[in-house]
Order: structure tokens, then C-alpha cells, then sequence
């Protein structure tokens, strides 16, 4: 077996424990390759391995990949910070957005998206309250999540966080703890919608993050090794 094909047998065995753990049921969270920075030939090794799901953070290096991979049956999750210039490229070459944090974006996908199967959105929170963040302060959030459940172009299916790094898994756990409250309140809030998403934890953190009911862990580092 290839490395990466070790390293996704690994990362799988991983998340399989954490949801026994956790007492979820199996299948509950699914796996996002991280694949920013990573060589074409990666992508196929892990895809050839069973993986299907792939994020990037870049838009010009991820339409190459995409174009280049369009042979195969790839999900590909938009994961990076949105400049608005690029919403509508993004609209029409991913099924996924994490990273949504502001009204106009969405409206901009929302328009781009027009005819074709509506786009899954995260909104992504800051969850530490960091000033130099990216991502919606949790006072916000609802009335983001309000209007963005409005564009009948986008179907908004939960909420993306990265945590402030911290050695201490308490304080992960709970920021993490946090993002899933702040789910919960809304899936009260708009019972009709189908926010079923918690997109959260990523190599160093992802079993603190299934613990707390991350359903899309976003892992790099640990399937494909360091960043080139
Ligand atoms: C790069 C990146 C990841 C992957 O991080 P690793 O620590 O390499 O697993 C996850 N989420 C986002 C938003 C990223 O930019």
C-alpha cells in the first residue's frame, strides 16, 4: 500500500474509534481530504484509495485539479477565504462552501448557482473571537443564518469552525463545544431547515472535535503528510 493509502486507513481506523467513544453511530462523520498544496498525483493515490470527498483553500490551484480530475467522482468543498470577485467560479465548480461569513458572498453564490442543484453552505464562525479571523462572532450568527435561508440557491447545512490552536484539549473541546451549541440553537430556531452539519476538527484535533459531533472532519497533515 502507498502511503497515503496507510495514512487514510489510519485516519479512518481514527475516526471509527471516536465515534464508538463517543457512542455515535457508524458513519456519522464523514472525512474531508485537505489536499491545499498538495501534487495532483496525491489526490488520485487517496481517491484510488476510496476517498471521494476533497477540500481546497485556493481557488486558481484547485480549478486545475478540478479540470484535471473531472473523470472521477469527486465532491470537491470549498474551504479557503472568499474574495468576492471569485463567488461566481466558486458557485459552479463546487458543491460545498465552508467558508461563508457575510451576507454579500452568499448573495453573489446565490446568483452564480442559478439553474443548477443548490449549493451546500457552512457558515463559518469565530469561534475563539479572535480579531484577526476570518468567520461571522456568534451574535450574528442567527441573522446571518436567516437571510442566507432565504437564497433558494444555496441549501445552508450547518456551521464551520478553526479553533483558536491550543496544546490544551479542554480548551479545544471547548470551542468545539461551543459551535455545536450554536447548531443546536439554530436547528430550534429554523426547524425546517435541514442544518444536519458541524464541520470541525482537522489532524491534531478531530477526535475532541467527533466527541463534541463534528460531521466533516477536515484532515491535511495527517493523510497526505507535510504541505509542499
Ligand atoms: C489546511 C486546512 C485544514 C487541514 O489542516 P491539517 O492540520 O493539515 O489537517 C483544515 N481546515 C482548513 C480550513 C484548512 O485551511
Amino acid at each position: 500500500m502507498s502511503n497515503i493509502a496507510n495514512n487514510l486507513q489510519a485516519i479512518r481506523q481514527r475516526i471509527s474509534t471516536a465515534q464508538q467513544l463517543a457512542g455515535r453511530s457508524e458513519n456519522d462523520v464523514q472525512l474531508l481530504a485537505v489536499s491545499k498544496n498538495q501534487p495532483l498525483e496525491s489526490l488520485e493515490e487517496a481517491y484510488a484509495a476510496g476517498q471521494t470527498l476533497f477540500g481546497e483553500n485556493y481557488l486558481q490551484e484547485a480549478l486545475l485539479k478540478i479540470s484535471k480530475l473531472s473523470h472521477l467522482d469527486i465532491s470537491w468543498h470549498f474551504i479557503g477565504p472568499i474574495q468576492s470577485n471569485k463567488t461566481k467560479t466558486i458557485a459552479q465548480h463546487f458543491s460545498w462552501v465552508h467558508s461563508v461569513d457575510r451576507l454579500k458572498i452568499a448573495q453573489r453564490l446565490n446568483n452564480a448557482r442559478l439553474g443548477m442543484v443548490p449549493l451546500n453552505i457552512c457558515i463559518q464562525v469565530n469561534i475563539s473571537e479572535e480579531p484577526s479571523k476570518s468567520g461571522v462572532l456568534l451574535d450574528q450568527l442567527e441573522p446571518l443564518a436567516a437571510e442566507i435561508l432565504q437564497l433558494s440557491n444555496l441549501s445552508l447545512r450547518g456551521l464551520m469552525a478553526i479553533p483558536l490552536a491550543s496544546a490544551d484539549p479542554i480548551v479545544q473541546q471547548q470551542q468545539f463545544h461551543r459551535l455545536a451549541q450554536a447548531l443546536k440553537h439554530l436547528q430550534h430556531t429554523f426547524p425546517e431547515a435541514k442544518l444536519d452539519t458541524l464541520s470541525m476538527g482537522m489532524s491534531n484535533d478531530m477526535e475532541v472535535a467527533i466527541k463534541e459531533g463534528a460531521t466533516i472532519v477536515r484532515i491535511g497533515t495527517a493523510l497526505f503528510g507535510a504541505r509542499k
